[in-house]
C-alpha cells in the first residue's frame, strides 16, 4: 500500500490546450487505484481559478468523499478571493475538509497578508487542522522562511510541499518537530538524494498529480507508477507510509503524559 500526501483535483494547464483542463475527482482516484493508493492528501487547484467560488470547492469535496470515503483527506486550497469571500472560514463546518493548504506565489500570505494568515493559523490550531504550504528554493517559500511560522505555530503539523532545497529542507526538519515535508515534483536523482539526510520521520511520498501533464504529454497512470518505483528502490515505503499517518493524527496535548487516556 502507498500513502501519497500531495494529489490534486480541479482545473490545471495541460500541454497543448489553450484553456486549463478538469481532473475531476473520478479520474483522480481511478489513477490511484489502479497503482495501489491506499490513503491520500488532496486539494483542489480550482481554488486559483477566480469565478470558481467555496460552493464548488466545497462540491467538489463531497464528490470526492463520495468516491474515496476517508482513503481521501481533502485539503481546502485557500486563495486569496476564497477567504475574503468567508474569513471566518465558515466552510470547516462541513466537516468534509481535514487541514488547510497555502500557496505563497498564488496569494502572499507570509508576504503581504500576515494578519490574515494569522487568523487562518489560529482556526486551523483550533480546529487541530494540518497545513500544507507550497515549499521552494527562492523567496518567501525558501524552507528557512517558513521555519519562523513553523516555531510560531508548534501545536500545528505543517507539511512544506517538494521537499527543496533539500539540505535546506532536512535542516528545518530537524530543527522544527511540526514539520514534515513530501516529496512531490522531485527528480529521479533527488530521489536517491533522500537516503543521505535523517528525515526524523517526517517525510511523505508525494506525487503533485495530475501536475505533470502542464509539461509532459504522458500517460498519468503510466508516469505515476515510474515515481513508485523510484520510491521503492530508495527503499522509503513504509517510511513514507508512517511519516503519512503521523501527520495526519493530531499531535499528543501538551502536559498530558504518554499513555494517559
Ligand atoms: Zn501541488
Amino acid at each position: 500500500m502507498i500513502a501519497d500526501a500531495h494529489v490534486h483535483f480541479g482545473y490545471f494547464s495541460r500541454c497543448g490546450e489553450p484553456a486549463p483542463h478538469y481532473y475531476s475527482p473520478r479520474r483522480i482516484v481511478g489513477v490511484l487505484n489502479r497503482c495501489g493508493v491506499g490513503e491520500f492528501i488532496v486539494s483542489s487547484t480550482c481554488a486559483q481559478v477566480k469565478c470558481i467560488g467555496i460552493k464548488d470547492i466545497v462540491r467538489e469535496a463531497r464528490e470526492m468523499k463520495r468516491l474515496a470515503g476517508s482513503r481521501a483527506h481533502v485539503f481546502f486550497w485557500l486563495s486569496g478571493h476564497l477567504y475574503d469571500d468567508d474569513p471566518e472560514m465558515k466552510w470547516i463546518g462541513t466537516g468534509l475538509f481535514d487541514g488547510i493548504k497555502l500557496h505563497e506565489r498564488e496569494t502572499p500570505w507570509v508576504q503581504k497578508r500576515r494578519k490574515d494568515l494569522e487568523k487562518i493559523l489560529a482556526v486551523a490550531e483550533k480546529h487541530e487542522l494540518p497545513v500544507m504550504f507550497h515549499a521552494g528554493t527562492t523567496g518567501w517559500c525558501h524552507p528557512s522562511k517558513l521555519a519562523k511560522i513553523a516555531n510560531e505555530h508548534p501545536r500545528i503539523r505543517f507539511d512544506f510541499a517538494h521537499c527543496r532545497p533539500m539540505n535546506q529542507m532536512a535542516k528545518v526538519v530537524a530543527e522544527c518537530p511540526n514539520v514534515w515535508t513530501d516529496t512531490a515534483y522531485i527528480t529521479a536523482s533527488e530521489f536517491q538524494c533522500l537516503a543521505d539526510y535523517d528525515w526524523h520521520g517526517r517525510l511523505m511520498f508525494g506525487t503533485d498529480l495530475p501536475v505533470w501533464q502542464a509539461l509532459e504529454d504522458i500517460s498519468l497512470t503510466r508516469r505515476y507508477m515510474k515515481y513508485v518505483n523510484m520510491l521503492r528502490s530508495a527503499e522509503l515505503v513504509d517510511f513514507a507510509n508512517q511519516s503519512f499517518f503521523n501527520f495526519i493524527q493530531p499531535l499528543p496535548r501538551a502536559g498530558r503524559a504518554c499513555g494517559d487516556p
